[in-house]
């Protein structure tokens, strides 16, 4: 797992746990509130649903009274108007919500005690009349007077006889009458019969839920499009919904906006170390090219100004400082320290690799081999020191003479083999000659002439290093043989 993404998730998962909790806790007050408020609510429904059946318990009172009273059965059997009036207004109070209309049996209304000058009229064609001249009690909602109302209606008799009238006893379903019901409790009533406008107990209710009237009372009668009971606002679960939302917002913008923000963050500032831990990963391969990834680094790093390019820049000198060790150190290990050109090891390895690059391109190949010639004397004269810059100068005239393309090396003592690749016989024994007058006109700082032997030989097919410097050795021995300072081609 990448580095970024532990960061991430260690910043994440206990967020996310706090307000997982969170969330958890507000939604279960929110729960609880509800359950609370729903509880409260059906208290109140029930509430409102007493008091209605008082309110009707009431009105049946009152019909029950009126209607079993011999005064009144006698009275309405006279047409006794005034004694109706009279009796029937001990049953309403100031502001009351009912009316009583006292009918005889043809339907003609004797009395309305609420409005003593109004009577006459009939209400023989008024179903509640007809149920109740049928024997009936009833109650239920009808028209009355142009109004929805609550109509209970007795027939006025006494012991099983005919009856003589009937008594009506109404509430118009009216904003007042429904604001009695709901009084100090907060919820509205709606009640919206067919044929009628809809009746409130406040002018701005919404849609609300639930019937409020028992069936019986809605069984017959006016039929009823809706009733419903409405409930205030729940005013507390406001901070709780908020904080709720507001927790889901947080929750979002932490699984979302902040993951993403994170991780661009985290990879712009960790991308640096992915950068060079690619670039150092190589160190760790054998044969790692020192050179190569230092120069990555510098071209990486050059702009950069992160902290991490300080390690990269001190991993860059590092790197330097190695390289010129290993270059001084593969320097020294194949060059002869005295006469500072390449050692026996070296010229070894050159010859081997010369003479199979030669072999597999066809190009001639040539061996130089030199000896100072009686270097014994010039040690016994001049002293052995003498002696080392003899052949420390002698070497270096070889080089210059030899040119770029010839390897010069020390074979030993006081020898030194020339490698000529692309060189022919012919070259080569020209390439000796000069080599041997470059050294016969060396200045050397010693009394005395500096000659070299110059055996040479030019590479034959199935040579081997060992064979082609024998052959070159031959040219040298013939060489000192023939007087020394000559050069000579070495044959078989
Ligand atoms: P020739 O012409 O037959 O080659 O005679 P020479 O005296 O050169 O031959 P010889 O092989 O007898 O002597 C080589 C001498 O080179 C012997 C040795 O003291 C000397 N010599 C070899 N290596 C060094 C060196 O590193 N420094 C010095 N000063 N002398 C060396
Ligand atoms: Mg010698
Ligand atoms: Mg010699």
């Amino acid at each position: 797992m990448k580095l970024y993404w532990k960061i991430l998730l260690t910043a994440l998962i206990p967020l996310i746990l706090v307000l997982g909790l969170g969330l958890y806790q507000v939604n279960r007050s929110i729960r609880i509130h509800e359950a609370g408020v729903a509880s409260e609510n059906r208290l109140k429904t029930s509430l409102l649903q007493v008091r209605l059946s008082a309110f009707l318990d009431d009105m049946n009172k009152t019909a029950a009274i009126i209607s079993g009273s011999r005064d009144v059965e006698r009275a309405v059997q006279a047409g006794d108007t005034d004694f109706l009036t009279s009796w029937g207004s001990l049953f309403l109070f100031e502001g009351g919500l009912e009316n009583i209309i006292i009918a005889d049996r043809s339907g003609t209304v004797l009395a309305r005690p609420g409005d003593p000058f109004r009577f006459g009229d009939s209400v023989s064609d008024h179903p509640a009349f007809i149920g109740a001249m049928a024997g009936k009690d009833i109650a239920a909602f009808y028209e009355m007077d142009g109004f929805l109302s609550i109509v209970c209606v007795n027939p006025i008799k006494l012991y099983g006889e005919d009856p003589v009238g009937v008594v009506f006893v109404t509430a118009p379903v009216t904003y007042s009458l429904l604001s009695f019901f709901s009084s100090a409790t907060g919820i509205g009533i709606l009640v919206e019969p067919e044929g009628f406008p809809p009746v409130s107990s406040s002018p701005d209710l919404l849609p609300g839920k639930g019937f409020l009237f028992s069936p019986s009372l809605i069984s017959e009668g006016v039929p009823m499009k809706r009733v419903e009971v409405f409930f205030p606002d729940d005013q507390a679960i406001v901070p709780l919904s908020d904080l709720h939302n507001r927790m889901l917002w947080v929750t979002v913008f932490i699984f979302v906006v902040l993951p993403v923000a994170l991780l661009i963050l985290l990879r712009r500032h960790l991308r640096p170390y992915s950068n060079l831990m690619a670039h150092l990963m190589p160190l760790t391969e054998k044969g790692a090219d020192l050179e190569e990834i230092r120069r990555g680094l510098e071209q990486d790093f050059r702009q950069n100004r992160h902290e991490v390019a300080a390690v990269a820049s001190a991993v860059v000198r590092i790197l330097k400082l190695l390289e010129e060790k290993i270059l001084l150190l593969e320097k020294t290990s194949r060059t002869d320290p005295l006469t500072q050109v390449s050692n026996r090891l070296h010229l070894d390895r050159l010859l081997q690799a010369e003479m199979e690059r030669s072999a597999s391109e066809e190009e001639p190949l040539s061996v130089i081999i030199i000896d100072l010639d009686h270097f014994k004397d010039v040690n016994d004269v001049f002293g052995h020191q003498a002696g080392d810059r003899v052949l420390y100068r002698a070497a270096q005239i070889l080089k210059e003479t030899a040119g770029p393309g010839a390897f010069v090396g020390r074979w030993g003592g006081e020898e030194f083999l020339i490698i000529l690749p692309s060189v022919g016989e012919d070259s080569a024994c020209r390439e000796g000659e000069n080599l041997r007058k470059a050294v016969e006109k060396g200045d050397f700082a010693i009394e005395r002439y500096v000659t070299i032997s110059l055996g040479i030989a030019t590479m034959l097919p199935g040579d081997t290093p060992s064979t082609l410097v024998h052959r070159a050795d031959k040219g040298l021995y013939r060489a000192k043989a023939e007087g020394r300072n000559r050069t000579v081609l070495g044959r078989e």
